[in-house]
């Protein structure tokens, strides 16, 4: 049985798990916040203390990443993070191998999660599907006839800085109107915070929901208010 172990790095969260080849149960599994003002450095060495916490001194086989960001799926290397400072041209895979010993395999978040659905979730029994993840960000992943499609330079499926608004607010990246501007979480929290600060009498589900704090307003608070009715 091979021991994989499973790295995420996202924009806000870091985690890792480990499982059994063919297994859907987590032996371990980890996960914590990344600091507000996380960089490459910071984001590395807690995920390296989540990985001592998972493995508890057992040797994994394979190590499998998924990152929140562009990534050259060929070479493991990280080409950027919106997200995060530092990340650009991180060779990732070559810095698991060298400390880990083990082969490690690097692909985007959204193409990673596009496979877990095809082979594992809904997805399962069908040739081809389009994912899309809404969370730090707004990301895409391609399956055609079986095999994840990344396209040129990896950016098969990146909608997250698609504009389809050129008059819409200023998104991180510098362009206006992007998906991720208008549809990821922390973006659709501030807009919704702004919107129920000037209109005083909206948002009646969403205010119960945070005790009238709007501070504490984030996309799951919004995806919880839109699953309970109009608000
Ligand atoms: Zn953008």
């Amino acid at each position: 049985m091979k021991l994989i172990l499973a790295l995420d790095f996202g924009g806000t969260k870091l985690a890792t798990g480990l499982t059994n080849n063919g297994s859907k149960e987590w032996l371990n599994y980890k996960r914590c916040l990344s600091p507000t003002n996380a960089d490459v450095n910071t984001d590395l060495s807690i995920m390296y203390e989540l990985i001592d916490s998972v493995l508890e001194g057992q040797k994994p086989d394979v190590i499998g990443v998924s990152f929140g960001g562009p990534v050259d799926a060929n070479t493991g290397t990280v080409r950027l993070s919106h997200h995060v400072k530092g990340w650009e041209n991180i060779p990732l895979k070559k810095l698991l191998e060298d400390k880990f010993g083990v082969s490690a395999n690097i692909d985007n978040d959204a193409n990673v999660a596009a496979l877990g659905e095809y082979s594992f979730g809904a997805g399962r029994g069908y040739n081809s599907l389009f994912y899309i993840t809404v969370s730090t960000g707004v990301g895409g992943g391609w399956i055609l006839n079986g095999q994840p499609w990344r396209g040129f330079e990896g950016m098969a499926g990146e909608i997250g800085h698609a504009i389809i608004d050129p008059d819409g607010p200023l998104c991180l990246c510098g362009k206006r109107g992007c998906v991720e501007r208008l549809a990821s979480g922390p973006y659709m929290a501030q807009d919704v915070r702004e919107i129920l600060r000037k209109e005083t009498k909206k948002g009646e589900i969403l205010r119960s929901l945070v005790e009238n704090n709007l501070d504490l307003i984030t996309g799951k608070v919004i995806s919880e208010a839109a699953n309970s009715g109009i608000s």
